[in-house]
């Protein structure tokens, strides 16, 4: 058994959390390849080490005085070290880097900004690297540079250069734990960029699916993913196993437990994710995998749902004998950069859902008018205020109740649907609300499927 464990900045915050980092990491000799976030928030007023550094980075692109920012970032990883008895050594190491980042080329602003970012993550690396090897275990840092990691040269929006799946096995022949830092890697230039916010998950992933390991390992703050958001029902049940797919689904709409896209790498490859709590590493967590668990007890896995929708709604008379009449509809959007989410047809009518950000009253303004000059509509009106709501389960629609019991629930608590789409996903039934029975509705159908 290989294992690839990920500690997000939770788990990274202060001494405290950094030993339990350890005692987790070296309690199991199948842990081998641990990858790190920086440092996060060590409560709720707190501010993440990421973010201090990109305030550092625009300080010193506007020439400003850096001095007091870098004392702060000092002072956040030297607490770490004190608590940890370590020397301060890997301080100097740690203020070297900084200065060297804010001495390099300022000519390209993401280019430099990606540099700083990721001294978050890759002098937490150096550190954690050190405290364990201080306790008398073998671990080494690895730089992504040092074993060809290597991204598409968007600063702040990486992605994987397919590559680095081969260059990443070299990984298995160091010694003792290896200790990755997340959430950047290199250009083909040699130049230091970052994944999206969050995407240390997405380099635990990486690893996991180069390394061909068992199971990648996720360690945050929570026991498990709910069923339900927490902050909307109060103990709601944990989740034991759920799909990719079911995953995928959930957190389409509102489960943000993990990075979007960190389940990509570990997809094709077959992979076991377990969500895990650093702060309470013997609960089981939650698993999630390919194949279905047989012995579910509820019909359904869980329910998300997001607000801050709009819907255009377009009628046309014989619109269904109008060859390319939606294709025209979806091209109006790409023109304006407005990404779409779904789009429910009748015989004469189609409504295409988005999300309410891509639209002010000028891009409003426009879409009709076109979709009514150009296209000929006979009525385009735009609806806001709507919140979609995900009745998810892989085995969901095979049950001819779930349906029955979804409408029951909205209707007892006199929620009316506005949209239902169900069997396009085969493991989901979306159904769209006002946003003001959002929360009411996510209560009732928890109450439904889960309590009764
Ligand atoms: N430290 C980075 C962030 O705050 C990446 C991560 O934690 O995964 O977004």
């Amino acid at each position: 058994m290989l294992k690839v464990v990920k500690f997000g900045g939770s788990s990274l915050s202060d001494a405290t959390q950094v030993k339990k980092v350890f005692n987790i990491v070296t309690s199991d000799p199948s842990r081998k390849f641990v990858v790190v976030s920086a440092p996060g928030k060590r409560n709720s007023s707190d501010t993440k080490v990421t973010d201090m550094l990109i305030k550092l980075a625009e300080k010193a692109l506007a020439y400003e005085d850096v001095t007091h920012q870098l004392n702060l970032i000092l002072q956040r990883f030297q607490d770490i070290t004190a608590g940890l008895g370590m020397s301060d050594d890997i301080i100097r190491v740690i203020l070297q880097d900084l200065v060297s980042r804010l001495n390099s080329d300022k000519s390209i602003k993401e280019r430099f900004l990606d540099n700083l970012k990721a001294a978050g993550e890759d002098n937490c690396a150096k550190l954690v690297a050190q405290y364990i090897n201080s306790q008398g275990f073998k671990a080494t840092y690895v730089s992504p540079k040092d074993v060809g990691l290597l991204l598409t040269s968007e600063f702040g929006n990486a992605q994987i250069l397919p590559v680095s799946y081969q260059n990443l096995k070299v990984l298995n022949s160091y010694e003792g734990i290896v200790i990755f830092p997340g959430f950047f890697g290199y250009s083909v230039n040699q130049e230091v960029v970052t994944l999206p916010r969050g995407g240390s998950d997405v380099t635990g992933a990486i690893l996991a699916a180069s390394l061909d390991c068992d199971l990648y390992e996720n360690f945050t703050d929570v026991d498990y993913i709910y069923t339900v958001n927490p902050n909307i029902v109060s103990n709601p049940l944990p989740i034991d196993h759920l799909t990719f797919k079911e995953m995928r689904e959930l957190s389409y709409a509102g489960f943000s437990v993990f990075h979007e896209e960190a389940l990509t790498p570990v997809y094709y490859k077959f992979t076991h994710v377990n969500i895990k709590n650093t702060n309470n590493p013997a609960a089981p967590g939650t698993m999630i995998h390919q194949q279905v668990n047989e012995n579910r007890k509820h019909s359904i896995t869980g329910i998300s749902g997001d607000k801050g929708f709009s819907t255009i709604n377009i009628r046309k008379y014989l619109m269904n004998r109008e060859i390319g009449f939606g294709r025209k509809v979806l091209q109006m959007l790409e023109e304006e950069s407005i990404p779409y989410e779904h789009s429910p047809s009748g015989i004469d009518d189609i409504s295409i859902i988005i999300r309410s950000k891509y639209l002010n009253e000028q891009i409003e303004d426009k879409l009709i008018c076109r979709i009514k000059n150009e296209l000929k509509a006979e009525e385009v009106s735009i609806i806001h205020n709507q919140a979609l709501v995900m009745i998810v389960g892989e085995k969901c629609l095979d049950d001819s109740n779930t349906l029955h019991k979804c409408s029951e629930a909205l209707c007892e608590s006199g929620i009316v649907i506005k949209m239902l789409n169900q069997g396009s996903s085969k493991l989901s039934i979306m159904v769209g609300i006002a946003d003001a029975d959002f929360e009411k509705a996510i209560r009732c159908l928890y109450n439904k499927f889960f309590m009764e």
